[in-house]
Formats: C-alpha cells, sequence, structure tokens
C-alpha cells in the first residue's frame, strides 16, 4: 500500500477543509517498511541536490508550518540527513526583532530565499504574519487579512524568477500535541523545548487550526502549492515529506550542465609530461 500525493495536496482554490484529515492517518502504510522505504527516498533526495546544486539555475524553498510540537525540527533532521550541508540553508524565524518590526513582514522572508542551486527551508515563515498575528490579536484583522494576497503575489514572483515553492504543514492532534508538552517538561533532555507560553498556544488549539484552514485555502495555489502531512506519527510525517520532496525536485528535473572538459588540451599536457 502507498500514497498518493493528491491525498496530502490541499487542492488550489477548493476549501482547505482540515475537518476531513486525520492526524493519526497512515494511508494503509505499514510502519515496519517505512525505514527502507525512507532510506531510498533519500538516496534519490541526495541524488536531485546534487543535480540542482550543479545545475545552479533554479532553487527550491521548502516551508515548513505547524504549531509547537508537530515536528518541525525533527523532520528537518530525519528528512534531510544525508544532504550535502553545502547545498541546503534552514532558517528559523521566531518572533521579529526590533529592526525586524522596522520592516515590512516580508523583508527578512525575502533576504532569506534560497539563491539558484540551493534548497532553502524554513522552519515557520511569513505565515506567522497570518497565523500567530491573527490568533493573538498583534495586528488588526484588516492588516493581517490583506497579507493572504501579498503572499500569494510574492510567491508567484519568486516561482516566475525561478525558485520552486513547497509549502508543508504538519498536521498534530491535540492530544498528541499534549502528550508531547509532557515529555519535554519530564525528560531532561527535552526540557529546553518547551516554553510555559506553549500551554497557553495549546488551549487554542481549535483558534489556531481554524487560522492553519482559512490561510491554507487562501494560499494553497498551483504555483505554490500546500500539502498536510499527518504529524501525529513520526515515521509517516518523514515519509510523507521525503515524498513530496522527491516528487517536486523529479518535476524541477535539474541537470547537470553541458561538460566543459577540453579533451584534446588534457591530452597535449599528459604528453607534454611524459615527454
Ligand atoms: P519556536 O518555533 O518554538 O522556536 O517558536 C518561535 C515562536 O516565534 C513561535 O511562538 C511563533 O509563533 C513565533 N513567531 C514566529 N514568527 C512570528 C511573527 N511573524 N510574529 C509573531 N510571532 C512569531
Ligand atoms: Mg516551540
Amino acid at each position: 500500500m502507498s500514497f498518493s500525493l493528491d491525498d496530502l495536496l490541499i487542492t488550489p482554490g477548493k476549501p482547505a477543509d482540515l475537518k476531513k484529515r486525520d492526524p493519526r492517518e497512515t494511508f494503509g502504510f505499514d510502519k515496519d517498511k517505512a525505514p527502507d522505504e525512507l532510506e531510498k527516498l533519500n538516496t534519490k533526495l541526495v541524488d536531485l541536490q546534487t543535480r540542482l546544486a550543479a545545475e545552479a539555475g533554479q532553487s527550491l524553498l521548502v516551508v515548513l508550518q505547524g504549531l509547537d510540537a508537530s515536528g518541525k525540527d525533527g523532520t528537518i533532521r530525519h528528512v534531510f540527513s544525508g544532504v550535502n550541508p553545502q547545498g541546503c540553508s534552514v532558517t528559523s524565524f521566531g518572533a521579529p526583532e526590533r529592526s525586524e518590526l522596522a520592516q515590512d513582514y516580508l523583508w527578512r522572508i525575502h533576504r532569506s530565499v534560497p539563491r539558484k542551486g540551493q534548497i532553502g527551508i524554513f522552519n515557520r515563515s511569513h505565515y506567522e504574519d497570518v497565523l500567530v498575528v491573527r490568533v493573538e490579536s498583534l495586528r488588526p484583522e484588516k492588516v493581517w487579512r490583506a497579507r493572504y494576497r501579498h503572499i500569494r503575489e510574492f510567491e508567484r514572483m519568486l516561482v516566475e524568477e525561478g525558485t520552486t515553492i513547497v509549502k508543508i504543514f504538519l498536521d498534530v492532534s491535540p492530544e498528541e500535541q499534549l502528550a508531547r508538552f509532557t515529555e519535554r517538561v519530564e525528560v531532561p533532555e527535552k526540557q529546553w523545548k518547551f516554553r510555559s507560553a506553549d500551554l497557553e498556544v495549546h488551549k487554542k488549539y481549535d483558534e489556531y487550526r481554524a487560522a492553519y484552514e482559512e490561510a491554507l485555502t487562501e494560499t494553497s495555489t498551483d504555483l505554490a502549492p500546500w500539502y498536510a502531512v499527518p504529524a501525529d506519527r513520526n515515521w509517516l510525517r518523514n515519509l510523507a515529506v521525503s515524498h513530496i520532496l522527491v516528487d517536486t525536485l523529479k518535476k524541477m528535473d535539474p541537470k547537470y550542465p553541458e561538460p566543459q572538459v577540453d579533451a584534446a588540451a588534457i591530452a597535449e599536457l599528459k604528453a607534454a609530461k611524459a615527454d
């Protein structure tokens, strides 16, 4: 059994309807087979990334969004293991600093998009500016609502200028989120990840999910689609994200550039040495 990416895609132009999605979904996939499958996908990812870097003509932007404890960090760690660090950048977006607040909200985003040949991973992104900003009433509705349009237009520009964009929502259930917070509180090695503010966010789970639902509906486009990945089970989440990335990179079809080898000159050099 396998799953098709259509199951994960938020179809552009249609309501995201997250109620129909189950964070525990496995699509009939077998956990025992997941490690082998993941390794195969990882090999493909590494090959495609090498080609992308060699070609140096287009770039891939991966936007990772999800509530606290939805597994953004774990996804990056697992899915990109083995990928050449020289070909990747990870940018984590926290609450904007003073200097960032003095600019428009897309300023810090734009300066972090990947260069040609690179994969750029956003751990949170400009979407926080229609999510946390909305739920926590950091800006008036008129301000954040206009941002759906800004974001669509900004992303269109990036795509038309050679950046492929793929956006992934890690969909964790409130029960699993709470279980992960509990673990963070109890396991000493995980305590650093926990902030008491996380519990306030947990209490607003439904509000956040509703904000996600609207943001996904408004901004999943043919040019820059959203995928919703069930995130209660780490192994399924890793598999799904790897699938999405391999599929996206395959479509980008990065190619090694035409060789610039001057065989005659090398032969001449060799002959000269042999004399
Ligand atoms: P973490 O991902 O756990 O390091 O937390 C980062 C925090 O920064 C989260 O609570 C986000 O909601 C918050 N954050 C990220 N972007 C923004 C933004 N544009 N405005 C306000 N808060 C933000
Ligand atoms: Mg956090």
